[in-house]
């Protein structure tokens, strides 16, 4: 498992995270919006993550 050091993330239940450190190990990631128009930081999130196996 690769550290990408341009997506820190500390989501650690999240199978593509990089455990040692508080970054994702994913060369790119998809960030998603909940909402229509996103108008706070709640409205957005990370659509790659998967849990845990
Ligand atoms: S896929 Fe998203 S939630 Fe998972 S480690 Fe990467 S940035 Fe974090």
């Amino acid at each position: 498992m690769t550290t990408n050091r341009s997506i820190g993330c500390n989501v650690i239940e999240c199978k593509h995270h990089a455990k040692t450190e508080s970054y994702c190990s994913l060369n790119h990631i998809d960030v998603v919006k909940h909402t229509g128009t996103a108008t706070t930081v709640e409205c957005t999130d990370c659509g790659s993550f998967e849990p845990q196996g």
